[in-house]
């Protein structure tokens, strides 16, 4: 699910701040002292994926004065052993020569944060756009449409240069991907309504019906997505589902 890895973002300077933790690869401890032998400093993570949050354990034995900040999402969290400073939205934080402003992006997990340097208005956006694909919204944990869509309201209204994304390549052309990505979900959501319609009551019928073709090893995460998309009708009042069937609100 990460296409071809993981980025993370090394800020050296007064205030030496690394953006996502990655998975604990030695070749990334070793770039990391490369870069500066004592360490990241302040490690701030996107959200609690794995792909994102699991490294922290083998930074922290590395380095051990190392800090650890994210907005919390508890019962992720506790399954890492190091303490966390709580990061809320607005917050500002020193990062190399100049300052991150946090920015709250919840949408692909509820803890969901991007980090916005307001100088070059660059973002580092974790998973909220990956060029080339979409992105998934994991209903059954903690994703939540609705609240993705708002948040890629709020970053295009940021008026972002340039987006630095976890996985795939930097994207300089914000406000196109995201206008993508907007009318990519009004395209699923009509596509759902319609199903819905057409008599079709279950997340696996709608799925299979929407992404025929699909390979079978990615239908897990087609249901997922229309699951987001069924409780987002829910919450606007144009789905219901009753003993597991679901049906258009009328
Ligand atoms: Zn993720």
């Amino acid at each position: 699910m990460t296409g071809a890895g993981n980025w993370t973002y090394f800020l050296p300077g007064a205030h030496p701040v690394l953006i996502d933790a990655g998975v604990g690869e030695p070749a990334h401890l070793e770039a990391i002292a490369g870069a500066r032998h004592d360490g990241p400093g302040h490690v701030l993570v996107s959200h609690a994926h794995g792909d994102h949050i699991s490294g922290v354990t083998a930074l922290a034995a590395r380095w051990r004065g190392t800090r650890f900040s994210k907005r919390p999402w508890p019962e992720r969290d506790r399954n890492l052993a190091v303490s966390w400073t709580p990061l809320a939205d607005g917050d500002i934080i020193p990062a190399g020569d100049s300052q991150l402003e946090v920015i709250h992006t919840p949408g692909h997990a509820p803890d969901h944060l991007a980090f916005w340097h307001a100088e070059s208005r660059t973002l580092f956006s974790g998973d909220l756009v990956v060029t080339g694909t979409t992105v998934v919204i994991p209903a059954t944990m903690g994703g939540n449409l609705s609240d993705y869509l708002h948040s890629l309201r709020r970053v295009l209204a940021l008026g972002p240069s340039r987006l630095l994304p976890a996985h795939g390549r930097a994207i300089d052309d914000p406000a196109t991907i995201i206008t993508r990505y907007l009318r990519h979900r009004r395209e699923r959501e009509i596509q759902v309504l319609s199903a819905l319609e057409a008599g079709l009551g279950s997340v696996d019928q709608i799925a299979d019906a929407i992404y025929a073709g699909l390979a079978v090893t990615l239908l897990p995460m087609a249901r997922e997505s229309v699951l987001a998309h069924l409780h987002k009708l829910q919450h606007e009042g144009l789905a219901r589902v009753v003993d597991d069937v679901w049906t258009v609100a009328m």
